[in-house]
């Protein structure tokens, strides 16, 4: 097909050949090299693709189907035949789909049904340098695969890392292959100290290279959606003020996970002639896609990341310093065609100093309560979560955390064994919390509106949001026009939202008129529908998925849905403080929060004061802990949890062992069963 060729492509027979005598290879190489798209094309080639399927795990949504957009292109077929992608809440494969790109996330959701994942010959655990919570937890259970029961299933693990001997030990020390990258030399330059500002330092940079540099594509890492879009607009308006004639042009172009696939063709598409292109990228240019022509790169050093606290349950979205591994990744994005230039908006002391050796495994910083229901619904053989198979193993406080947030919602009891009804949530792919809200609603008889709001939940940004100016954002509620949650909250809200949509016959115009993202609301309508044929599946067992009805409740004071809702947020429930419009969590360790800006505006008493008892989403740390995503709900709702939480026995939540870490568990397999102990999560420890 004329497809220019890759490092990868030397080494085919190598590959092939070790891939035939081990189930396990380790393969390393560089960005860029082809491991994503053209491995399983090889294999594929090779006849492994006779009797299953090659399976390629990515730990992002936006580069599965990327990428098998991208391979389906090279193979010269169309996406969802021969080659296909899986996402959550979206399935593009068919009986014809050999090689299928899918997230991390859903093959995790497969092995929930297919535990020996009968369909797939192949199974590429791919970057898995990033080392996501997902691709971890599927290490601990392809090992198990493979040591008990599938020989004939192949497993490769690839990673742009060159700390391939830890996977490879993790697998019975299997092969590992190295493809050495075609880099070419990146200079590296420092700024003398952290700017004020990143993203004038950034600008100013890139302008600097357009205006001097010879010609040459700009990458620039920036840390969020919001960001790029201010920087885009400050590029824009910098390239609009040069002097006509004195370079050439420059188009910006941003590149991030949400950016609708139609723009994101334009970052990978044959870029103009005789025009520089400017690229402002989240991390996910650093590994997961390659924009080709790149030969600058600007390197602020930051990178967006989740930190989730199990001591107090704040889950922090912090901007917070990339690690040397990702500093010598975004460098090597320059070097790809030719020589290129890195600048790094940091000094080379910091660099040295302050920068973490690699990223810290987001098993590591994530709340694991979905992932411990998962592994408890597998049901594997004598396994206790804390000795599963941990490439790098969360601290106990983390585990702790997850089983105590089950045995709360009921999805487990108090010997940590998986009930009937956390069997059931473990089935639907949506997280604890929401998956049991949506088994209560079942029971109270309001599923119908339970569905709307975990589908509204499930987007990413409803509201559209003009590039901010303030600190933190405020909805724009002000034009009056959208339904106002009745003051009992943002669940109540979205509900109200969705419904009116529904009344206009699901008009787009009406989603612009009010302010509302197109895209995110026809994706709720999406989720909707696979949610409710899923609920419908489980109920009747009726392989003809229907939806089901929707019953016109009317809304009044929303006590079913509400109470429904409590009943899986029972461990993100707060209390108002006396005389106060702030609150305390309970269950955690009684964290201070106040109630997020960007919500929706809650009844309040005659003295002023919000609410006494509220569920919320999410706790998360910007300027203060805030909630988010509240609803109103009533004292005596509340009574059940406050009850459950004074009483947990966490030794026997956690099999009844007194462990301390989870490797360390082999001394401590001898004690004895019965263990008292008075150490207890939550309550009024602080
Ligand atoms: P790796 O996984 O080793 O980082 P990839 O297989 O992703 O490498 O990329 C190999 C090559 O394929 C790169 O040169 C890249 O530019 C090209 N490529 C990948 N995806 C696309 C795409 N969507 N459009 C055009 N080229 C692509
Ligand atoms: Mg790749």
């Amino acid at each position: 097909m004329g497809l220019a060729t890759l490092p990868i492509h030397a080494y085919e027979a190598q590959i092939l050949e070790t891939v035939a005598q081990s189930a396990v290879s380790v393969l390393i190489g560089e960005t860029g090299s082809g491991k994503t798209t053209q491995l399983s094309q090889m294999l594929h080639r090779a006849g492994y693709t006779n009797t299953g399927r090659i399976g390629v795990t990515q730990p992002r949504r936006v580069a599965a189907v990327s990428v098998a957009r991208r391979v389906a292109f090279e193979m010269g077929v169309r996406v969802g035949e021969e080659v296909g992608y899986s996402i959550r809440f979206e399935d593009r494969t068919s009986s014809r789909t050999v090689i299928k790109y899918l997230t991390d996330g859903c093959l995790l959701r497969e092995c929930l049904f297919d535990p020996e994942l009968h369909q797939y010959s192949v199974i590429i655990l791919d970057e898995a340098h990033e080392r996501s919570l997902n691709t971890d937890i599927l290490f601990g259970l392809l090992r198990r695969l493979l040591g008990k029961r599938k020989p004939e299933l192949k497993v490769i693990v690839t990673s742009a890392t060159l700390d391939g001997e830890k996977m490879s030990d993790f697998f019975f020390k299997c092969p590992i292959i190295r493809v050495p990258g075609k880099l070419f030399p990146v200079q590296i330059f420092y700024s003398k100290e952290r700017p004020v500002s990143y993203v004038e330092a950034s600008v100013q940079t890139a302008i600097d290279i357009h205006v001097r540099e010879p010609p040459g594509d700009i990458l620039l890492f920036m840390t969020g959606q919001d960001e790029i879009e201010k920087t885009l607009l400050k590029l824009e308006e910098e390239v609009r003020n040069l002097d006509e004639g004195s370079c050439m042009d420059a188009v910006i172009l941003p590149l991030y996970g949400s950016l609708p696939p139609e723009m994101q063709a334009r970052v990978f598409g044959k870029p103009p002639d005789n025009c520089r292109r400017i690229i402002v990228a989240t991390n996910i240019a650093e590994t997961s896609l390659t924009v080709d022509g790149v030969v600058y790169v600007i390197d602020p050093g930051l990178v967006k990341q989740r930190q989730y606290n199990p001591a107090s349950g704040v889950d922090s979205l912090a901007v917070v310093p990339i690690s040397r591994v990702q500093a010598i990744q975004r460098a090597g994005r320059a070097g790809r065609t030719r020589p290129g230039r890195c600048y790094r908006l940091y000094p080379e002391a910091a660099y040295e100093h302050e920068l973490l050796a690699a990223t810290v495994p987001e098993i590591q910083r994530s709340s694991l309560a979905g992932t411990v229901l998962h592994l408890k619904s597998l049901e594997l053989p004598d396994i206790n979560i804390l000795e599963f198979d941990f490439l790098d193993p969360p601290s106990i406080e983390a585990l702790e955390d997850a089983l105590s947030q089950l045995y709360i919602v009921d999805a487990i009891d108090k010997t940590g064994s998986i009930t009937a009804l956390g069997k059931k949530m473990a089935e639907l792919p949506l997280e604890p919390a929401l998956a049991r809200a949506l088994l209560a609603a079942e029971e109270l008889g309001c599923l119908d509106q339970a569905l709307t709001i975990a589908a509204m939940l499930s987007c990413e940004n409803i509201f559209y949001q003009a590039p901010r100016q303030g600190k933190e954002k405020k909805r724009p509620r002000e034009e009056g026009k959208l339904p106002d949650g009745r003051g009992l909250g943002d669940h109540i809200q979205y509900l109200q939202i969705y419904d009116a949509w529904e009344r206009h016959d699901f008009e787009l115009e009406w989603c612009k008129e009010n302010g509302l993202q197109i895209r995110s609301m026809k994706f709720a309508r999406d989720v909707r529908r696979q949610l409710s044929q899923i609920m419908r599946k489980k109920k009747d067992g009726d392989p003809e998925p229907r939806e089901v009805s929707r019953s016109r409740q009317k809304l009044g004071n929303a006590r079913a849905i509400r109470q429904a809702l409590c009943k899986g947020f029972g461990n993100r429930i707060a209390h108002r403080l006396p005389r106060h419009n702030a609150y305390r969590c309970i269950g955690h360790k009684s964290q201070l929060v106040q109630i997020h800006p960007s919500s929706c505006p809650l009844e309040v008493d005659e003295e002023g004061l919000l609410p006494e008892w509220v569920l919320y989403h999410e706790i998360i740390s910007t300027t203060h802990p805030f909630i988010r995503h509240v609803c109103v709900v009533e004292g005596s709702w509340v009574e059940p949890f406050l009850t459950k939480i004074d009483n947990i026995d966490i030794q026997s939540l956690s099999g009844r062992k007194a462990v301390n870490s989870a490797k360390q568990c082999e001394d401590a397999k001898e004690l004895p069963g019965e263990q008292s102990s008075s150490q207890q999560v939550g309550g009024s420890t602080s």
